[in-house]
């Protein structure tokens, strides 16, 4: 057996109806599925039969990829020992990549922002993650929760709150409640604006939350647009439709109105 190491995020499901479950809300027969943080295999052992040659596990423990290697030898030159927060996806298809996981919950928001820079070939991910995280990222505008991953990962995906698991399937139980999400990629290849100054602004946006627009975003705004009423809100009422529109007023305004 693998010894669960907390440092690593190591809780390993022991419930396999679960496992099934999480397996089968993938939706489509993708030709390739990276399963991010494997373990002991109790999803791998649900996907294998499925995907077969398009599997692919990354896994950081190297206790794990040594226990994998042995009870999946088939898969054995598709067990890769690497941080998936350092590795380049392409090498796993070019545009209709599947990603699935039981996440490690201490690093799942930088797992999610590695998964936006390769939005162009993640067309589907479906994981278990923190209850309280999952609530956040498929929460619409208005709600308190709502925050930059929210906004960021809605601009790309469609996402659906699947099921809640309690802490009792897990070896060592967490101290809180997981769920299960999944992400569709959309149609949108073009946001209408720089994606990069719309992930800034939502970012700077959101670290103010409690502002209005207005003084949360003033260093970027100049006099011809500061006046805008959109500005009187605040970041957690926006849609991603109004962060575009905003990051588009910054791009087109008059630079040499300084206010
Ligand atoms: N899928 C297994 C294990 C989930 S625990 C199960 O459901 O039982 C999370 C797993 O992610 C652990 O195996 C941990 O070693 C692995 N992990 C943690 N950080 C990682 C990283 N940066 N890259 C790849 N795997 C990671």
């Amino acid at each position: 057996m693998v010894r669960p190491k907390k440092h690593l995020g190591q809780h390993f499901l022991t419930d396999q109806n679960i496992a099934r479950k999480i397996v089968d809300t993938l939706s489509g027969s993708f030709p390739n599925v990276l399963e991010i943080g494997p373990g002991t295999g109790v999803l791998t052992s649900f996907l294998l039969p499925k995907y077969g040659e398009g599997l692919s596990l990354i896994e950081i423990d190297e206790e794990s990829t040594e226990y994998l290697k042995e009870h999946f030898p088939e898969l054995s030159e598709r067990i890769f020992l690497a941080d998936f927060l350092k590795t380049d996806l392409n090498q796993f298809g070019s545009d209709n990549l599947a990603i699935i996981g039981n996440f490690p919950y201490n690093i799942s928001s930088q797992i999610f922002f590695q998964i936006l820079d390769h939005r162009n070939i993640v067309r589907e991910v479906v994981c278990m993650i923190q209850k309280e995280v999952a609530e956040r990222i498929a929460t619409p505008p208005g709600s308190k929760t709502y925050g930059i991953l929210s906004v960021l990962l809605q601009a790309w995906y469609d996402i659906s709150y699947c099921f809640t698991v309690g802490e009792n399937v897990f070896n060592p139980p967490p101290k809180v409640k997981s769920a299960v999400i999944k992400l569709q990629r959309n149609n949108t290849t073009n946001l209408g604006c720089n994606p990069e100054l719309f992930h800034q602004i939502v970012k700077q946006a959101f670290n103010q939350r409690r502002k209005t627009l207005r003084n949360g975003l003033r260093s970027r705004l100049h006099t011809d647009i500061i006046t805008h009423e959109i500005f009187n809100k605040r970041a957690e009422q926006l849609h991603v439709k109004d962060f575009v529109f905003i990051t588009q007023l910054i791009e087109n305004q008059n630079t040499s109105t300084v206010s």
